[in-house]
């Protein structure tokens, strides 16, 4: 099947037809989370988002080298320059090393995008680990007159970059709005003018994250990271780079400037950004007491919340929305979304069950004419929703034939099952409940068997200490575990 797939670029401000710079392959990175904080909603839907896009790439037959970051440093409170690390702060609150709360925030991310069906990157670069190679940017930056050293600081010469090229492509602004709306008061009297950002910041004697640099001991300015990581993983020049709109400035315009500023032209050749998710709407943040994190949908432990919602109505709610549009989240709108969820499993357990007629009046060419709906609504600059709504159409044909009010012939039955497969389970990636708990459970009881083996075979060893270690710690646990001859069965006691 031929493709056509469009994306819009928000580089360009339009859509454009997908042809990757090196034929067969793509290079993707997205800007991950800063991990000081557990992931709420917002985390949500870049990963839900760029986890579509991953998905279908790679359906189409693409080799995708995903990469998504972790911010481990750099990244500061209130996004002034003169801030406090955020990871940093929090490590001092807690009286752990700054690691310490990366590695138990990132940890937990994981757990979520698990949960969420959000399919691992092919690499998860962090930071901290790429100090060199940011201090590696800086320097060419410096070398070829687009940043200048002050009070061990280096700064981005917003206003000489300006001059040779355009300082704001991404974002649609001119320097003029950038200088008239900040209202920056860090880093007076370093910086030659109010708006330009640091590429390394000189670390204050109490500042805990410091690297030796030829500027002095400091860290390296936030922007840098994504600027050098996408660079090493994916080239000079990579196909898509995605992120948050809330990103499009600074963050990615400076990525911009830093790009042509260090190699003389831009590395990324399709800018994707997901809009913004509100509360009742409200924008979401700490400061409005609507943060909600996605432990807390999951559990229903937040104020907001009239019930809890699974990581797949989570997923199902983000998709029936375009990524380019907003979504408002409201206790109304995440129950219609878990019934609709409830819908396109009932019609795909249905599809399971029904039986096919030779003489039927749904056929392959119907089944075909789907396919390629679906396909369309994809290539369209990958939108769900209408995917989606083309399965609730399958679903009520499904419904019918289970009625008896139509039948559908062998093929096309065999056909449409396929269908439901690959849009729902590979692409959509929602994965019914009951199919997760299914796993989990075969996965669970295969374990207490392994460990009931291992009593077993030290029993035989006569190492009567291990055997007994295992059935006292099971029993503690509330498994009823009874020898027989050959072995032991064992349940559990709730
Ligand atoms: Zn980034």
């Amino acid at each position: 099947m031929e493709h056509h797939l469009q994306i819009y670029n928000t580089r360009t401000r339009r859509k454009e037809d997908f042809v990757p710079v090196n034929p067969g392959h793509v290079g993707m990175y997205v800007c991950g989370p800063t991990v000081y904080g557990d992931a709420h909603l917002g985390h949500a839907r870049p990963a839900i988002t760029f986890d579509l896009v991953f998905r279908y790439l790679r359906h189409l037959g693409y080799k995708v080298r995903y990469v998504r970051n972790i911010t481990d440093v750099g990244h500061l409170e209130h996004d002034a320059d003169d801030g406090e690390d955020k990871i940093a702060k929090k490590a001092k609150l807690e009286q752990l090393e700054p690691m310490e709360v990366a590695q138990y925030y990132t940890n937990r991310f994981h757990q979520a995008m698990e949960a969420l069906n959000v399919l691992p990157p092919s690499i998860e670069p962090h930071a901290s680990g790429h100090i060199i190679e940011q201090e590696e940017l800086v320097r060419q930056i410096l070398d070829n007159g687009y940043a200048y050293e002050s009070h061990g600081s280096v700064y981005f010469d917003i206003e000489k970059y300006n001059r040779d090229h355009h300082y704001g492509v991404l974002s649609g602004r001119n320097l003029e709005d950038v200088i008239n709306n900040s209202r920056e008061l860090d880093g007076v009297g370093e910086k030659r003018n109010q708006v330009d950002f640091a590429l390394w910041k000189h670390a204050q004697p109490e500042h805990i994250m410091r690297w030796p640099s030829p500027w002095g001991e400091g860290f390296p300015g936030w922007h840098c990271e994504c600027t050098a990581m996408g660079r090493k993983y994916l080239g000079a020049h990579f196909d898509i780079h995605g992120g948050g709109m809330d990103l499009v400035f600074p963050h990615h315009e400076c990525e911009i400037a830093q790009a042509v500023a260090s190699q003389g032209d831009e590395m990324v050749k399709y800018w994707m950004h997901n809009n913004m998710i509100t509360i009742n709407g409200q924008k979401m943040g700490k400061s409005l007491g609507n943060f909600i994190t996605l432990d807390q949908f999951f559990t229903g432990t937040h104020p907001a919340l009239a019930e809890a919602y699974s990581p797949m109505t989570i997923r199902f709610f983000i998709l029936q929305a375009h990524y380019r549009s907003t979504v408002d989240f409201s206790n109304e709108a995440l129950a219609a979304s878990r019934r609709g969820l409830e819908r396109l499993t009932e019609g795909m357990a249905q599809l399971g069950r029904i039986e096919a007629r030779a003489d039927g009046d749904v056929t392959l060419a119907w089944v075909d004419e789907l396919r390629a709906k679906c396909y369309a609504a994809m290539d369209d600059d990958f939108n769900s929703p209408i995917v989606i709504s083309h399965l609730f159409d399958a679903c009520r044909t499904v419904n019918r034939v289970a009625d008896g009010h139509a039948a559908i012939t062998p093929d096309a039955l065999e056909a449409l099952r396929g269908l439901f497969r690959t849009f729902v389970a590979d692409l959509l990636g929602l994965r019914t409940e009951a199919e997760g708990n299914a796993g989990r459970e075969e996965a669970f009881g295969r374990a207490v068997d392994l460990l009931l083996d291992v009593r077993q075979a030290s029993k035989a060893n006569k190492d009567w200490a291990t055997s007994d270690k295992i059935r006292n710690e099971l029993t503690a646990l509330g498994f009823e575990v009874k020898d027989t001859k050959d072995g032991a069965t064992w349940r559990l006691n709730k």
